[in-house]
């Protein structure tokens, strides 16, 4: 295959570069490809640039059977994923295999039939999603010879990066906007590595990262979401093949996922395609959903306005960790929701609380807010008569909501508080029968 490399470039073109299957990038909008690098660019074009394959050609049978003798975390899928074939061994956080749960008591409450499931996220190393696409980050930093890893960060991602790099031996100075949740910030901080507020949006934060990443200050550091953004979106590929393979290597019909940058729903869609191209599952329709929040709502609002653009919007929600006013992969997300015949929606910070609760009481999980504006989103269109609740439903639970405490605090305290006597727990009126 034509290889090529960027004029100038010498230190992303290394001939040794072992990530495994993957043979080089190519740019989302022209094609051109170029060698495995610490790039995100075209240099073309200044599309976006992605990973691709030399996938395995070997029998579905072979490939499946290989993947469920695997360990029980994303190496499980090495074969499918940008990472050197003994990625296993090396010191990494090893998310992933979370649970898919049948949620059947809040099924019944939303009144969907066809099967509804929660992939529950929270319990990743870090407690959310973004262990997942850290840990790939992880081995192409080592692939490219980084010794300090960082981030722009809108709370989730500071705390992969700091954990990841604490267990890879690396350094770490994460970047985050200057009023996030306090169990963010102590996440991101507790694992050692450096940990800077700015004074601004996650929007100012990343402006701020794409200038450090030019300037020599920022030399020899790699960015998990900006210069390795490319191999960091492969690690949302993972939630594709793990649900395929716990709904038993079958595809779902509809599936609802957060937008913060939309890397993930793109991925997750990239995933799915693979596993049907690989002849992992049936090929057949499926349709992808993307939630928002109102108060940070881009993607949502091109969507209904028939948009092929996002115009971006200044964040005001308590969904902190979706609040990304100009979403890096807004279009493509637009594309697939359009494609799959999905929809992109937003519900009020008000529907996210109720939304969280609902979980909680129905399922015992305890999501944080973006999982509240997935499942408030999810409850909306079904209601809507948009989602089908005759075909199986997978909803995103992508954080903790030990994270977002304040969220609810304000209306989950203690029913009564009393002295420690049979007469004052009598007084409250809580015996049963
Ligand atoms: C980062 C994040 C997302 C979505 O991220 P994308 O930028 O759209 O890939 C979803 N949920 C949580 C909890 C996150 O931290």
């Amino acid at each position: 295959m034509a290889v090529q490399t960027v004029a100038g470039n010498t230190t992303s073109s290394a001939p040794d570069v072992d990530l495994g299957p993957a043979a080089a990038l190519s740019c989302r909008e022209c094609g051109e490809r170029f060698a495995l690098g610490p790039l995100f660019a075209c240099a073309s074009c200044f599309g976006p640039l992605e990973v691709a394959y030399d996938l395995p050609t070997g029998s579905p049978e072979e490939l499946r059977k290989r993947i469920e003798a695997g360990p029980d975390n994303i190496w499980r899928y090495a074969p499918l994923l940008p990472v050197p074939a003994d990625v296993a061994e090396k010191p990494n956080i090893n998310p992933g295999f979370t649970k898919l749960v049948k949620a059947d008591n809040l099924a019944r409450e939303l009144g969907v039939t066809g099967g509804l499931y929660v992939k529950d996220d929270s319990g990743n190393p870090t407690h959310s999603f973004k262990d997942r696409v850290v840990a790939i980050a992880v081995e192409a930093a080592r692939a490219f010879g980084f010794t300090t890893l960082s981030c722009s960060s809108t709370g989730n991602l500071a705390g992969a990066v700091g954990a990841a790099a604490a267990r890879a031996g690396l350094r770490s100075c994460v970047f985050i906007p200057h009023d996030l949740e306090q169990g963010k910030v102590v996440m991101a901080a507790v694992y050692g590595g450096e940990l800077v507020a700015i004074e601004g949006s996650y929007d100012d934060v990343n402006r701020f990262c794409s200038e450090l990443i030019g300037d020599p200050l920022g030399e020899g550091w790699g960015f998990v979401n900006v210069n390795l953004r490319p191999y960091y979106g492969e690690g949302s590929k993972t939630l594709a093949y793990e649900i395929c393979e716990q709904l038993g290597w079958r595809l779902p019909d509809q599936i609802v996922i957060p937008i913060a940058s939309g890397s993930q729903l793109t991925k997750i869609d990239k995933g799915f395609q693979e596993l049907i191209k690989l002849g992992l599952v049936e090929d057949k329709p499926y349709k992808i959903f993307g939630a928002q929040a109102e108060g940070c709502s881009p993607v949502s609002a091109a969507f209904k306005a028939g948009h092929d653009v996002v115009r971006p919007q200044k964040p005001n929600t308590i969904a902190k960790s979706l609040a990304i006013g100009n979403p890096a992969d807004g279009p493509y997300v637009l594309d697939i929701a359009r494609r799959t015949g999905g929809a992109v929606e937003d519900v009020t910070d008000e529907q996210v609380v109720d939304a969280i609760k609902l979980l909680a009481r129905t399922e015992g999980i305890f999501g944080e807010t973006a999982g509240g504006v997935t499942l408030g989103v999810t409850k909306k269109l079904v209601e809507a008569g948009v989602i089908d609740p005759a075909l199986t439903t997978v909803v995103l639970n992508t954080g903790d909501g030990l994270k977002t405490l304040d969220a609810v605090s304000g209306t989950s305290q203690a029913t009564a508080t009393i002295k420690p006597s049979l007469d004052a727990f009598r007084a409250t009126g809580l015996v049963a029968n």
